[in-house]
């Protein structure tokens, strides 16, 4: 860890930590704060991160007014994701890729822009809940800056179907278009899609924004072997998961693994050490 000090008078000597954070508007509500605090503390390093509330036109000077202070690093969060990739200088392969970034790190006067989202997804989905993706019908609801996110590293896993539906049909198929050299993805309109079970239904949309909101999809599209996992997540289960498990699903999941795994990814970006992620996710379920 770095460490910038200043002498403000004779006695008195005020240390300045690395500064990180995490912009996005709303942000009051986010937990990464708490979940960087975990992992500085189990690292034994020092640092400070703090919510950056930012609406759609502040941000570019809200980021811009952070870096020139001496910030070290951010994570992005909605609705951003897609306007950091043009406040980035260099952007990491798969966040070119995906078109949005959820990571943004201070190196040296250039910034660089890295989404973590789909390897935070991937990461929960195998390690923390044992899926192997391999063998998967995987469904995607969604075609915003997190699905973008997603689609390249679930691709990588090899599953044996993946399928984009998107409430705006013109959306999947773009999204579709822009991955197709690294393998088949399907798009439709949710109301397209067929009542067939999938093996994984990965909920990306954001309807939960609105109290009780679901993405209308057939009821067919869940069995009793599918696994259904929300981006999405909130204290206890999201309407997606209450859906889900009414459709006796097998298993349900909401996003807090995700959001776990990928700040893990910021962290070694940012500290260079790969913190344990079972004590947070373990903390903010239960916070
Ligand atoms: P975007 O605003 O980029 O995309 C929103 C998507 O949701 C669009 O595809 C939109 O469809 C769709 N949508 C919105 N409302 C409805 C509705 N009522 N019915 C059907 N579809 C709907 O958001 P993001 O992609 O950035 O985020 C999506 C969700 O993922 C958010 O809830 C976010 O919190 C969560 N997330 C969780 C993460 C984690 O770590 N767990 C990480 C990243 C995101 P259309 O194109 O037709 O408008």
């Amino acid at each position: 860890m770095s460490l910038a000090t200043t002498t403000t008078s004779r006695s008195a000597r005020v240390q300045f930590l690395d500064r990180y954070g995490v912009v996005g508007h709303p942000v009051a509500r986010s937990r990464l704060p708490l979940i960087h605090g975990l992992f500085a503390r189990l690292a034994g390093q020092q640092l400070e991160y703090r919510l950056h509330h930012a609406p759609p036109g502040e941000f570019h000077a809200r980021v811009q007014a952070f870096f020139a202070a001496g910030g070290c690093g951010l994570n992005v969060i909605a609705p951003h994701k897609v306007a950091a990739t043009a406040i980035a200088h260099e952007l990491t392969a798969r966040a070119s890729r995906a078109g949005a970034v959820n990571l943004l790190t201070r190196r040296g006067e250039r910034l660089l822009g890295d989404n973590t989202d789909g390897a935070g997804l991937v990461a929960d989905l195998t390690q923390n809940i044992g899926l192997d993706l391999t063998t998967q019908r995987v469904l995607i609801l969604g075609a915003g800056a997190a699905a973008r996110g997603i689609v390249g590293p679930l691709l990588q896993a090899q599953p044996a179907q993946l399928l984009v539906a998107n409430r705006n049909p013109a959306r999947a198929r773009q999204l579709s278009a822009s991955f197709a050299d690294l393998g088949e993805v399907g798009a439709c309109s949710l109301a397209e899609l067929r009542p067939q079970p999938f093996d994984l239904v990965i909920n990306a949309t954001s309807a939960a924004l609105v109290p009780g909101g679901l993405p209308v999809v057939p009821p067919g599209v869940v069995g009793p072997n599918t696994v259904c996992y929300d981006l999405s997540y909130g204290s206890g289960d999201t309407p997606f998961t209450c859906w889900a498990s009414q459709q006796c699903c097998a298993r349900a999941f909401t996003g807090w693994g995700m959001l776990v795994e990928q700040a893990a990814d910021s962290f070694e970006a940012w500290r260079g050490v790969r913190p344990d992620t079972r004590p947070a996710l373990q903390v903010v379920m239960s916070a």
